[in-house]
């Protein structure tokens, strides 16, 4: 028989309780017996965790369940405002901010412009909404969990340090110790292209059993891999870069320093910008209109709302972008097989004409017969689902139950 070091039973006691913890949540109201069942616990193994976690007051009692034959069981539920997980997305247009409480809800969430990408500013807006949240929400700090936070570009892992953000220009930024100087909490800085899979993966309850993948389509267009043990980062900490997939030989300059990759010409800074260069061009479209001649102000939404007017270049961009996407999934799918494709991030809330033009991207590159059984599906999280996944990030990474 196998000799565990103590270290060992340390992490299977762990293990047990945040699998006990999880069957209460998910069960919402259950009792002893059903959870055992559901984790393969022995019934005094789990009173034992439970009665802990009653005593921490991050379960409790909500009363007696109905019989069956015997004794009425006791029920137990979460406990709500036991700890709290805040979540930031720092994007490029906009800085956006949730609280998740310990039911998973989210009881507060804002959203303000990016001020700057200056990185010291940058930090002080992150901060301040921090605390803003956290006071409106009216949690104590030493309820918090810790702090989320979701960045664009290529974060080192540990460290949460920016190595490279291209949509920001920042390059080896410390953001994570940096923000941990400013905030009296936790703090962990994740991709945020990881955090908004993580995040949307815990919403639909998925449990990968081979691989998922999750697409950002939004200012710039990244990707995420979720195999069944948690986030796949690669041998240098780079995966999931599906927007730099170069697709235009000599096609237009990526923020990466590339020519042709698929953002290049399909995330939604790209689609502004064909638009503004083909309104200088003169060429006639409703999209002019739509931004009162003030080329600064046009936006990837107005194209995809020219477009479904009928406009004809709206919809030729829109198209095009949809065709290139399509490629860049096609070449994750011959490569990972995966079971499915979460597609998420603004541009996907432009309407289901676009999910379906991707799809019959997809269909057309996709080697015949790879594949087959992959589902392409659009997240359910909506505006604030990166921010969410920030604080699924603490939510994963902390280990709350067993530290209080
Ligand atoms: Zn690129």
């Amino acid at each position: 028989m196998r000799k565990y070091s103590k270290l060992d039973l340390t992490s299977i006691t762990n293990h047990n309780r945040i699998n006990v913890f999880n069957c209460i949540l998910e069960g919402k109201t259950i009792n002893r017996s059903v959870i055992a069942k559901k984790v393969g616990l022995s019934i005094p193994a789990v009173m034992s965790i439970t009665d802990d976690l009653i005593e921490k007051s991050i379960i409790y009692a909500v009363g007696k369940g109905e019989s069956h034959g015997g004794k009425r069981p006791e029920m137990l539920s979460v406990v709500p405002d036991r700890f709290f997980f805040i979540g930031v997305d720092v994007g490029r247009t906009s800085v956006r901010v949730v609280v998740m409480n310990n039911c998973r809800d989210v009881v507060y969430k804002a959203s303000k412009p990016t001020e700057s990408v200056e990185p010291d500013d940058l930090i002080g807006q992150i901060t301040e909404m921090t605390m803003d949240g956290i006071k409106e929400a009216k949690v104590p700090n030493d309820k918090i969990v810790g702090v989320g936070v979701a960045m664009p570009g290529l974060i080192e892992r540990g460290t949460g340090r920016v190595l490279f953000s291209p949509n920001f220009g920042w390059r080896d930024v410390p953001l994570q110790d940096k923000l941990k100087a400013c905030l009296p909490f936790n703090v962990l800085v994740e991709n945020a292209n990881r955090a908004l899979t993580v995040g949307e993966i815990n919403n639909m309850q998925l449990k990968p059993t081979s691989c998922v993948i999750g697409v950002n389509l939004a200012y710039g267009i990244g990707s995420a891999v979720v195999l069944p043990n948690g986030l796949y980062y690669g041998a240098s900490g780079t995966s999931g870069e599906i927007g730099h997939i170069i697709v235009e030989n000599h096609g237009a300059y990526c923020s990466c320093g590339n020519y042709g990759c698929i953002e290049s010409i399909a995330s939604g800074d790209a689609i502004a910008r064909q638009a503004r260069i083909a309104i200088d061009n003169k060429i006639q479209t409703s999209i002019a209109e739509k931004c009162g001649g003030d080329l600064k102000k046009l936006d990837a939404k107005m194209v995809f709302d020219a477009a479904k007017e009928g406009d004809s270049l709206a919809q030729s961009l829109v198209k095009k972008a949809a065709d290139y996407i399509g490629k860049g999934l096609a070449i994750a799918i011959n490569m990972l097989d995966p079971e499915q494709i979460i597609l998420c991030g603004g541009l996907t809330l432009n309407g289901e004409f676009f999910i379906d033009m991707i799809k019959k991207a997809v269909s057309k590159y996709q080697m015949n017969h790879a594949g087959r059984n992959v589902q392409i599906v659009v997240g359910k999280s909506g505006l604030y689902a990166t921010a969410i996944g920030g604080a699924w990030i603490v939510v994963n990474n902390i280990d709350f139950l067993s530290d209080n």
